[in-house]
This record gives C-alpha cells, structure tokens and sequence, in this order.
C-alpha cells in the first residue's frame, strides 16, 4: 500500500514513528508543505526559515532526493496530492503550535470522510500535554510539580531509534516543485557566520550530542550558567526541527551516566528537557500565552513606548556589557545562552519597562532555534507574567 508521511516538525529518519508505521506498510511517499494559511504572527521568522531550508536539503539527501516540497494552503494541497495520486493512508507526527493543531483536527475529520486511512503519532514530546494532569484533571502551573510528581511519575518508555527496514519511496517529479520554491533562503546574505557554526539535519543533531556526552550531562550542573564555557548541549533548534527525538536525547544522557538518575548533573539536564516539556504543555493548555500575559492582572500594566530603547536593545549599543554582547551573539550567530537569554530579557523588561512581546517578537525573528513554545514560556516568566513566574521584582 502507499502511505503519504507528511513531514512537518519531525525532520528525521531515526524513531520517527509515522515513517516507522507508513515503511511498514509499503511504499512511503514523502512530502513538506511551507502552510502560506499560518496566521502571520506565528510566521516563523528569518533565522528559522534559514535553519528550515537547510534541514529540508539534509532530510531530502537522506530520502534520495525524493522529499516533495510544496508551498501554499496545506490542508488544500494535501487533499489534491492524495486525490491526484489515489493515495488511501496518510500519517504525520502530530504538532503542538494552537493553529496547527486546529488545522490538524479540521483536516483529520475531513480525510476520515472521504475514507482515508489517517494516523497520527507522537515524536516531539516526552509526555502529551494532555497526559500530565494534576489529580483534580486541571493543568499544572507550577514546574516542579508538574516535572516531578506529573511526569516523571509516568513512563516515557524508550522507542526504538533505528532508521525504518527496508524503506522503500515513491516519487512523483510533477508533484514535487522543490526545495527552492518554498523560498525560505534570505534575500540578503545575513547568514555567513551562521553557516560557518551550525550544521542543520539529522547527522548535525547526532554530532550535537555526541560532543555533548560522554561527559557533558555529569557536567551540566556546574557548567551550565556561563556563558563563555560553552558547556550545554546546543541541541535546541536540531529538538525544534525534530532533527532528534527528545526520546533520543533523554536516553542518551541516561545511558552515558549508566542509568544513574541520581547524579545531580544527569537530573538536571534532564529537567531542562523537563522545562521544554513544560512550555509546550503551557501552549497547549493556555493558547493565548505567546500574545497575551497568562496573569491577565498584567493586561493593564503602564509599560514604556520607547523605540530607542528598544532600538539600542536589539543592536547590543544599551552601554551594559554583558546585555550588549548577549544581543550581538543573537544576531551574529542566531543563538544566545540560556543565562544571557534570562539578562537581556531581564534587562529589557524590568530595567527599560518595555513590554515583553516586543522581546519576543524580536528573539522570534533572530533566534534559529525558535520556538513558540519555549520562547513565549520563557518570556512570561522572565517578565513576570507567567505561570511559574519569577516575581515581577526580581532582576538578573
Ligand atoms: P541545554 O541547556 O543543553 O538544554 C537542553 C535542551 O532543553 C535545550 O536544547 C532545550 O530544548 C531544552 N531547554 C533548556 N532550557 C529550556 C527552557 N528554559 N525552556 C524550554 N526548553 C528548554 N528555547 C528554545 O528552544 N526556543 C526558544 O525560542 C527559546 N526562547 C527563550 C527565550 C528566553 C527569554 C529565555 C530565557 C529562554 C529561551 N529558551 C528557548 C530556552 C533556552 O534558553 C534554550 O533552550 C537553550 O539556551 C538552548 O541551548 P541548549 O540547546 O544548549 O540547551
């Protein structure tokens, strides 16, 4: 039988379930769609779009250069594709972004309809959202609750991480109008430095992590608040892509400690992917965080229009050191440490009283590994806003 994968945030070929479950069946047909009817706010910005081309190239090389690219209304597009080509069985890994979930939902109805066989799966995340309740069935605000009694009281069972047996494509050329046409490279060349440092796709995330351990999670604790020892494992954008499972990386750092859990650096990176799990649980149980505070008490508070300011922000020219070299290291190199992240945030939002969606659009817009999720999270909490907040007089 044909199954249609529709790639998406799962660009990879190790443990990915929905091509595990379509190669199982038979003939695989590949396709990324760039959805034009993603609402403009939520419009990935330069940098990801760079990170998305280059990813797109990696997994198409993986796939024999048989990955169909196609660009504009996805649901529409996905429906002519399995029309035009007699297609019976669809499957993809589901995502977590609000109007993607919606658009997932619209479109799986409408496929059960015209009796498609539809499947979906789960590859980005450890535990479902809708898994990790409290006992009373209401979402978790509060972090280490949610980590500690939610998740970890549940199992993540370990998947197989092998590239599919015998996967075998079929390619359509006249469906397919090529990586080019989704037009994701920027105009201006911006990005020389970028591609100088990071390597997007699958082979780059796995040389990600095995830079990282043998040692890096026994480390992690000590290491991972400053800035200049480079200790963390740089795996953000390669887990936003899913270029790697967070499957693989949990095991991964639990195997290079011998399963020993109770080591105070392996328990403590493990709580980072713990955080990540977090803001994607957030997004999917409070929707409106990356526009609006999730206290609303927030909604009225007399933040400063000050274009200046903010100008000098984004272009590291504030006169404090450590802000302005945090901000250069985003723009020069499409990244910035997780501690220089929470200062600039910190800085912008508490010292220069500047609203914190104006940082967070322009992180968005800068960062490779952005991710509406984590980003929005992060900047209710560093803003004081947020669910697990950090008071909103607290400074870095
Ligand atoms: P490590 O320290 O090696 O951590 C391992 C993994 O855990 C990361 O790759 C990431 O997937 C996850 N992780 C770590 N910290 C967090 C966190 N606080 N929240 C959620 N996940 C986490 N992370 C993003 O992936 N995308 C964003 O858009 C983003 N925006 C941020 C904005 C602000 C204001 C702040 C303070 C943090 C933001 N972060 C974001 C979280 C964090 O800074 C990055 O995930 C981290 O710096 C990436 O480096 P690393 O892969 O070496 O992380």
């Amino acid at each position: 039988a044909l199954t249609l994968v529709w790639f998406r945030q799962d660009l990879r070929l190790r443990d990915n379930p929905a091509l595990t479950y379509a190669s199982e069946r038979g003939l695989v047909i590949p396709l990324y769609i760039s959805d034009t009817d993603c609402p403009e706010h939520f419009v990935p910005g330069s940098a990801s779009k760079w990170w998305l081309h280059q990813s797109l190239s990696s997994l198409n090389d993986s796939l024999n250069g048989q990955l169909h690219c196609l660009k504009g209304d996805a649901s529409k597009l996905l429906i002519e594709f399995i029309q035009l080509h007699d297609i019976k069985s669809v499957v993809w890994n589901r995502s977590y972004e609000p109007w993607q979930i919606k658009r997932d939902t619209q479109l799986k109805h409408a496929l059960i309809e015209a009796g498609i066989n539809v499947q979906s799966f789960n590859s980005h995340l450890l535990w479902e959202p809708w898994q990790v309740l409290k006992k009373d069935e209401t979402p978790y605000k509060v972090f280490t609750p949610y980590y500690r009694r939610g998740c970890l009281s549940k199992a993540s069972p370990r998947m197989p991480v092998e590239v599919p047996k015998n996967l075998q494509i079929e390619y359509f050329p006249e469906s397919d109008k090529g990586l080019d046409s989704l037009e994701l490279m920027p105009d201006i060349n911006w990005h020389g430095t970028i591609e100088k440092m990071w390597t997007p796709g699958e082979q780059g995330a796995a040389n990600h992590l095995s830079d990282f351990l043998p040692d890096g999670a026994k480390e992690y604790k000590n290491k991972r608040d400053f800035p200049d020892l480079g200790a963390t494992s740089k795996l953000s954008a390669h887990l936003h892509f899913g270029e790697i499972s967070p499957n693989q990386v949990w095991y991964a750092a639990i195997d290079s400690l011998n399963g020993n859990t109770e080591d105070v650096g392996l328990d403590c990176y493990l709580s980072e992917l713990g955080w990540r799990e977090f803001s994607h649980s957030l997004l999917f149980h409070f929707p409106h965080i990356p526009q609006k505070n999730f206290s609303p008490k927030f909604e009225h508070f007399p933040w400063r229009t000050d274009d200046n300011s903010l100008k000098a922000w984004q272009l590291g020219q504030t006169g404090i050191p450590i802000v302005d070299a945090g901000m250069r290291e985003l723009w020069q190199t499409g990244t910035m440490h997780n501690r220089l992240r929470m200062v600039v945030g910190s800085f912008l939002v508490k010292n220069l009283l500047i609203d914190w969606r104006k940082g967070e659009r322009w992180f968005w817009d800068c960062l490779l590994d952005a991710d509406l999720a984590a980003n929005s999270a992060s900047w209710q909490w560093i803003a004081g806003t947020g669910a697990d907040a950090a008071p909103y007089f607290r400074i870095f």
